[in-house]
Order: C-alpha cells, then structure tokens, then sequence
C-alpha cells in the first residue's frame, strides 16, 4: 500500500484479517468451509477498511472520486475528535490518519450498525458484504470472488432462487456485524506490531494521553514494507490462512503421511 508509511502494508492486513476471520468463525456458529469463507472474507476486506483515513489506502482508492469524497470526510471527522478529546501529553498532530477508525471503539460501532442493518432491509446487508469483498479481492487477488460465490452457491444449493437468495442474505446478516468489528480491530493490533504503534484503547487514558499508541517494545517493531514484512509476516498468515480451513490441518496431515508412505517405499 503505497503511501501509508510505517503501518502494515495492506496485503498483511487483508491477510491477517483472513486468519482472524476462520479462528473467530466457530464463535459465530460457522463451522463448514461454506460458511467460513465467505465470513473470512468479509474480516480480511474490512481489515482494510481503518486505513479509509489515509488518502493513498487502497480503500480510499477504491472507487475513485466516491472512496476519495468518503475518505476526506473521515479524516476531517477524525482530526475533529482528536482535537476534542486529546490529553495533556498527546502529540502535536492533525489526528487524522491512524485515529478514529483505529480504535476498538469504533470497531464494536461499526460492527454493531452492521449488525442491526438486517432491520433496515437484506440489500443494506448484502452491499457491506460486498463491499468487505471488494476491498478483500483488491489486496488479496480475485481468487477470493470466485471462493465465495463458490462457497454461496454450496450453502444455499438445492433451495429455489428466490428462496437462495433470501437465505443467503439472512445468513450474511447474522454474522456481518461480527466481521465488521473483528476485521478493523485485528488491522488495529497488526498496526501495533509496526513502528507507528496505534492508539487503539482510545479514550482510555495512559500517560497523559487518550490517544496513546500501543506497540510492541522496541526491538520487536518493523516498519512496513521491511523484508521481515515479505519474508516472514506474509509467509506466515498465509500458511495459517489455508490451515486455519476447516480440516486444513488433516488434509495437511495426510498429504504428510501419504508422502513419508511413499519415501519409505522408494528406499
Ligand atoms: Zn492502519
């Protein structure tokens, strides 16, 4: 992600967001691949979306003038409530980028409106779906669309249309909330792991700051783009994002055997 400096690159988030998203599935009663793939979807795209504050994000990118109008407007709201409410010791800074949308409150928000969108109409939810999955597909790669309309398809086969559809967007609206909040909150804790730091417990106050950045000591942090980023972080989410999979580890497990099966018969 061009532009945002020192926070996670964006495929990192998107990734760790997938992970969070199939560890987190079996709390929301999601428990086939099905089910799974399209809710860890929805975590890794709104994993993206606390960076919306950061006019070179892709989510600000997204859709051109639309994302970019809707990216001005959360950095100015951002830079207002940091004004408002900053403490004694919090920095000289706009408070735009890496603030309002960087916090678990506004995670548990966000998700909680998601969650009773389901009242204002199934479209409403259908279209922060699809948004999740847009914003997943452009940091993770296209691949993702075809999972989850794959996955869709298997969950709703054998109903009418009318009715896939119906039950479709009635599943999407029990868990939507869910991915929301757990998405911008794992981007909070992957910003935490790099040299900026994010303030995430906002407004609690620590060390004279309501905005006070938790990060990992010193030696542990990296900024973005550093070859630990691309040689190890992404490696790693990426493993754990196919054997977090419902029966990832045993399919991993068998292709272990089968193969120490066949080493052993070719000596
Ligand atoms: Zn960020």
């Amino acid at each position: 992600m061009r532009g945002v400096r020192r926070g996670m690159m964006g495929r990192s988030h998107a990734l760790s967001g997938w992970c969070a998203g199939l560890a987190v599935a079996p709390l929301v009663g999601l428990t086939t691949v099905a089910e799974v793939v399209p809710f860890a979807a929805a975590t890794a795209g709104y994993a993206l979306l606390p960076d919306l504050d950061h006019p070179g994000a892709s989510a600000s990118r997204l859709l051109g003038p639309v994302t970019r109008l809707v990216s001005g407007a959360v950095r100015a709201f951002s830079g207002v409530l940091y004004n408002l409410t900053k403490g004694p010791r919090d920095e000289e800074g706009t408070g735009k980028h890496r603030h309002a949308t960087h916090t678990l409150v506004a995670a548990v928000l966000l998700g909680f409106l998601a969650a009773t969108l389901g009242d204002r109409g199934k479209w409403a939810v259908l279209a922060v779906a699809v948004t999740g999955l847009v914003l997943a597909a452009d940091a993770l790669g296209d691949w993702i669309v075809i999972a989850v309309l794959a996955a869709a398809g298997w969950s709703v086969i054998g109903a009418g249309p009318a009715d896939a559809v119906q039950t479709g967007l009635t599943q999407i609206g029990g868990w939507i909330g869910a991915a929301v909040a757990v998405g911008m909150f794992v981007h909070c804790l992957g910003d935490s792991l790099t040299r900026s730091g994010c303030p995430w417990l906002w407004p609690l106050p620590i060390r004279g700051e309501t905005w006070y950045e938790i990060r990992l000591p010193k030696p542990f942090r990296f900024s973005t783009g550093h070859w630990f980023e691309h040689a190890i972080i992404v490696p790693i989410l990426t493993i754990a994002g196919v054997l977090l999979l419902p029966g990832g580890i045993q399919v991993v497990q068998r292709l272990f055997d089968a193969t120490s099966v066949w080493l052993a018969g070719q000596s």
